[in-house]
């Protein structure tokens, strides 16, 4: 269920080799067979040729969701999330840490109605350690890459790049409860289970592709 840009969409730049223009934003405006043009957000005065297969149509970047709308999403998230990782009794290390440790921050947020202040970092695990992560845990964090947004968690922009405007409740759901298991920022998930390049096996991938 792949969307190819077109002119007048809103992409995402990604995969060049040029650092200054990776993973930006902008607008095409035209193009022929090969190259799109496309009107950078970071130099509206210029328009750049870039492949089209580099453009990923990705809608309101700059959208932000309120928080209580977040917090609505993230009540039922959680309840998904804990029929899966059911609570430990002993306080000793687990092979996943960071799931648990995620389900008692937001546990923390909902009873308290607010969304926690400080950002957490994407694909975060260090700091909801127990104590000496478990060999399992040591795999899991090797295996982390590049975030391919700005490294930021920030949970009201999950409504950001969301392709089908009338998905957009139910995609900030799947997206927070992806967050549990994965701790990807909005753009990572975009990059690996939502955008045109996403392996169509994984598109959607949830829980279950743990
Ligand atoms: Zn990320």
């Amino acid at each position: 269920m792949s969307k190819k840009p077109v002119v007048g969409d809103t992409v995402w730049l990604t995969r060049l080799q040029s650092e200054k223009y990776n993973n930006k934003f902008g607008k095409v405006v035209g193009g022929d067979q090969e190259r799109a043009d496309v009107k950078l957000t970071m130099e509206p005065d210029k328009i750049k040729r870039i492949r089209w297969q580099n453009l990923m149509p990705y809608p309101d970047p700059d959208a932000k969701v309120s928080p209580a709308i977040i917090l609505k999403h993230f009540a039922h998230a959680l309840a998904v999330t804990r029929t899966h990782y059911p609570p430990k009794d002993h306080l000793g290390p687990t092979d996943r840490d960071d799931v648990y440790g995620r389900i008692q921050m937001v546990q923390a947020m909902t009873m308290a109605n607010r969304l926690q202040q400080s950002q957490i970092g994407c694909m975060e695990m260090e700091c909801f350690l127990r104590s000496e992560p478990t060999e399992h845990m040591r795999v899991l964090m090797s295996y982390r890459f590049p975030c391919t947004g700005d490294g930021v968690v920030d949970f009201t922009r999950f409504g950001c790049g969301v392709l089908k405007p009338e998905d957009k409740e139910q995609r900030i759901f799947k997206r927070l409860t992806e967050w549990f298991i994965s701790g990807f920022c909005e753009r990572c998930q975009f990059a690996m289970f939502e955008g045109p390049t996403a392996a169509d096996e994984h598109s959607d991938a949830l829980i279950d592709g743990i």
